[in-house]
């Protein structure tokens, strides 16, 4: 049976990641995104089950101890994992899976799974990226400055993806993104698992 591919998509905060992966999932139901277990407080406008399942610290711990997590990584003071069994069902499903998480969890999950494509997407400027992390509006600047130095330390990781996208117009990051997907369907070997009876079909004399 077919599986799906998975895929890690990394960015700095304010890069626009978590609104690119939603317009992606959208439009393509054969794409779906892991929902990430947190122990941060929830933002205004977030809603547990959808854009994290929020979780105590102790009960994070003990998931750990489960070994419940494909990865997980502190960021800041939070934790935050994604779950072991949701990935390995939905990719036997046959359906795509994008882990949106930080280069750590990036790393660990390809050291598990060396098939895994990491795609990292990039603002077009620093001044872009510090406008949009002030535009939130919700933080302090000592929180922009510490998120700025977050984001510079995160992006000296763009070298270990396999796709970059870089956003400046989000029409078009969109559309690289889809492209990155659609590429690796027709790769030989996915074509191959879904086209076995049309390719051998096609070879007869
Ligand atoms: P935020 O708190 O702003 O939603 O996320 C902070 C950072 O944690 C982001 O870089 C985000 O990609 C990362 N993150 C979110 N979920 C996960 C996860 O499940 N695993 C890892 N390793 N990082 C995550």
């Amino acid at each position: 049976m077919q599986t799906g591919t998975l895929y890690t998509v990394s960015a700095p905060s304010g890069a626009g990641k978590t609104s690119l992966v939603k317009a992606l999932v959208d439009s393509d139901r054969d794409v779906t995104v892991s929902v990430s277990h947190t122990t941060r407080t929830m933002r205004p406008g977030e809603q547990h089950g959808i854009n994290y399942h929020f979780v105590e610290r102790d009960e994070f711990l003990q998931m750990l101890d489960r070994d419940a997590f494909l990865e997980h990584a502190q960021v800041f003071d939070n934790f935050y994992g994604t779950s072991k069994e949701w990935v390995q069902e939905t990719l036997a499903s046959g359906r795509d899976v994008i882990l949106e998480i930080d280069w750590q969890g990036a790393a660990q999950v390809r050291r598990q799974l060396p098939d895994t494509v990491g795609i990292f997407i990039l603002p077009p400027s620093q001044q872009a990226l510090r406008e949009r992390l002030t535009g939130r509006g919700q933080d302090e600047q000592s929180v922009i400055e510490r998120r700025m130095d977050q984001a510079i330390d995160e992006m000296t990781h763009y070298v270990e993806a396999d796709y970059l996208v870089i956003n400046d117009n989000f029409d078009e990051a969109l559309h690289e993104l889809r492209a990155i997907i659609t590429a690796q369907r027709q790769r030989l070997e996915r074509q191959q698992e879904r086209h076995g009876e049309l390719l051998q079909a096609l070879l007869r004399h």
